[in-house]
């Protein structure tokens, strides 16, 4: 089997509910492995370092640039976000499951390095479902949930590119079928 194969990118709209659903199934396929991310945003309350970003300054991320040490990367509401390389290379080279959680800029740039690689598009129930969940967060500001639902209104429409799309209406359901879908595409 083509080793990109190994790699499966979930993306979608920030609030769609991506790393729920990618979590909720590592709870029972534990042997599935997600990638964690750079990043120069914030730290949100609830996070931890190492295990849901790599926290860091701008300047220290672009060196990462520089230094070849990250696959892709994007800006993201004023923030910097990427895939390390060692996150994925040996992983897949091992013959591993890894899971990129991220955005749709990101999640073109892994097909193109990758052609292989299993792309998932995650969609909302719908838009007005979307709103209420970034707003439901609580954590942030009215400007930035608009930047990210005028996003979400542009990312929505690059669906047809991924090699699937999910609609996560009921999460324990969703992340059974992500997994299932990992399984097919291994198999084929
Ligand atoms: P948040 O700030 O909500 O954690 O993330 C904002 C967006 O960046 C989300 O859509 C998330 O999936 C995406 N993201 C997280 N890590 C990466 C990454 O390494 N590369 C790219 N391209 N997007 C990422």
């Amino acid at each position: 089997m083509n080793k990109d194969r190994y790699l499966v990118v979930v993306s979608g709209p920030s609030g769609c509910g991506k790393d729920t659903v990618v979590k909720t199934m590592r709870e029972k396929h534990p042997e599935i492995e997600v990638s964690v991310s750079a990043t120069s945003r914030a730290m949100r309350e609830g996070e931890a370092e190492g295990v849901n970003y790599y926290y860091m300054t701008r300047e220290a991320f672009q060196q990462k640039v520089q230094a070849g040490e990250i696959l892709e990367y994007t800006q993201y509401n004023g923030n910097l976000y990427g895939t390390p390389k060692h996150e994925v290379d040996t992983r897949i080279a091992q013959g591993r499951t890894v899971i990129l959680v991220i955005e749709v800029e990101g999640a073109g740039n892994i097909r193109k390095l990758y052609p292989e690689a299993l792309t998932i598009f995650l969609l909302p129930p719908s838009m007005e479902e979307l709103e209420n969940r970034l707003r439901s967060r609580g954590t942030e500001s009215e400007e930035a949930i608009q930047g990210r639902m005028a996003t979400a209104r542009r990312e929505v429409e690059q669906a047809p590119l991924y090699t699937a799309t999910l609609v996560n209406d009921d999460l324990e359901t969703c992340a059974e079928k992500l997994y299932q879908m990992i399984r097919e595409y291994q198999k084929g």
